[in-house]
C-alpha cells in the first residue's frame, strides 16, 4: 500500500509531491493520460511566478516542477483515474485499466475545466473553428478574423496571443467592464489588432463542419447582429473538476471541494485537496503551489498520527 496518492499534475499536485517526496513518503502521482501538467500547459509566457524575472513558458515551468518532484522520488503514472473510494482508512483509486491502487492518504489536485457557452453547435464545431486554447490552435488562424469570448485575464491573454496569427481579434464581452487585471486589460485595449464589443454575448453559432460566424446579442437592447469569423476562442473561466468525488466529499456552494479553514482537510479523514479544485477566488499557479504545500504537510501530520 502507498503512503500517498496524488491525483492531478498541475502546480498544486507537483508541489505537494515535492514536499511529500522530500519527507520520504514516496508519493505516486496520477497525471492525466492526455493532458498532464494542468492549465499551464496551455499558457505561453508566465510572468508572475516568483523566481523567473525574465518569465518562463508554462510548459517549461511544469517540466521543471515534474523534474524536481521526480528527483526526490515521486513516481509519475500517466493514466486516468476513473473512480475513487475514499471513505475507509484504506483509500482505493481505480485507473483506466481497472487496476485498484491503495493508499493511506489521497491528495486531490484535479484543477478545473474550461467552461462552455452551452450553445447548439458548440460541441460539434469544437476543433473546427471553436477552441479554448489559443496556444494549441492559434497557428491555424493565420491572417484570419477571429473572436474571443470573455472579459477575464484568460480572454485578454488569448486575445493578445492570437494577434500573432490573426488579422483581427474581436473580444466579445457581456458587460461594459473587463474583469481582467488592469495590466492585461490595458494591453488588450491598446492593441491595434484588437477590437472590443461591449455588452455583447454570442447568441448562435453558425457553420456546418467548420465555423463560419456567430449571431451576437446586445445585452442592453437585445439587438441581434452577425459577425463572420473563422475562429471562436471561448475563455469564460473554469469549473472545478469534482466529478470523481461527488457524493463522497462535501462541496461548497461554488462547486469546489470543501476544506476545513485554511487547511487542505476535506470532509473525509486522510483525504486532502489542493489548488483550483478548492479555490474559487485566486486560482493562480503560485496560490495552487502554496496550497499543494499545505496538503502535503496536512497529510504528513495525518500519517504520523496514524503511526502513533
Ligand atoms: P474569470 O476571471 O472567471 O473570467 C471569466 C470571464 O468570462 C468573465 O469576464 C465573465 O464575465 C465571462 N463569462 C463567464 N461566463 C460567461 C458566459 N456564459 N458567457 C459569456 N461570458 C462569460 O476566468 P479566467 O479569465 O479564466 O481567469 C481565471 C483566474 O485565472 C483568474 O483569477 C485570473 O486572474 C487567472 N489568470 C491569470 C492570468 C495571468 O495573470 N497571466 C492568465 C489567465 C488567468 P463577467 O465578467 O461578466 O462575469
Amino acid at each position: 500500500m502507498h503512503q500517498m496518492i496524488i491525483i492531478g499534475s498541475g502546480p498544486a499536485g507537483y508541489t505537494a509531491a515535492i514536499y511529500a517526496a522530500r519527507a520520504g513518503l514516496e508519493p505516486v502521482m496520477f497525471a492525466s493520460s492526455v493532458a498532464p501538467g494542468g492549465e499551464l500547459m496551455n499558457t505561453t509566457e508566465v510572468e508572475n511566478f516568483p523566481g523567473f524575472p525574465e518569465g518562463i513558458q508554462g510548459p517549461d515551468l511544469m517540466q521543471k516542477m515534474q523534474e524536481q518532484a521526480e528527483k526526490f522520488g515521486m513516481k509519475l503514472v500517466f493514466d486516468d483515474v476513473t473512480a475513487v473510494d475514499l471513505a475507509g482508512e484504506v483509500k482505493k483509486v481505480t485507473t483506466s485499466d481497472g487496476t485498484v491502487h491503495e493508499a493511506k492518504t489521497v491528495i486531490l489536485s484535479t484543477g478545473s475545466a474550461y467552461r462552455k457557452l452551452g450553445l447548439e453547435n458548440e460541441e460539434a464545431l469544437t476543433g473546427h473553428g471553436i477552441s479554448s486554447c489559443a496556444t494549441c490552435d492559434g497557428f491555424f488562424f493565420r491572417d484570419r478574423e477571429i473572436a474571443v469570448v470573455g472579459g477575464g485575464d484568460s480572454a485578454m491573454e488569448e486575445a493578445i496571443f492570437l494577434t500573432r496569427f490573426a488579422s483581427k481579434v474581436t473580444i466579445i464581452h457581456r458587460r461594459e467592464e473587463f474583469r481582467a487585471s488592469k495590466i492585461m486589460a490595458d494591453r488588450a485595449l491598446q492593441h491595434e489588432k484588437i477590437e472590443v464589443l461591449w455588452n455583447t454575448e454570442v447568441h448562435e453559432i453558425h457553420g456546418e463542419g467548420q465555423l463560419t460566424g456567430v449571431t451576437l446579442n446586445n445585452t442592453v437592447n437585445g439587438e441581434k447582429s452577425e459577425l463572420a469569423i473563422d475562429g471562436l476562442f471561448v475563455a469564460i473561466g473554469n469549473d472545478p473538476r469534482v466529478s470523481l468525488v461527488e457524493g463522497q466529499l462535501d462541496l461548497t456552494a461554488d462547486g469546489t471541494i470543501a476544506v476545513e479553514g485554511r487547511s487542505s482537510r476535506t470532509s473525509l479523514p486522510g483525504v486532502f485537496a489542493a489548488g483550483d479544485v478548492i479555490d474559487p477566488t485566486y486560482r493562480q499557479a503560485i496560490t495552487a503551489a502554496a496550497s499543494g504545500t499545505a496538503a502535503a504537510l496536512d497529510a504528513e501530520h495525518y500519517l504520523s498520527a496514524l503511526d502513533n
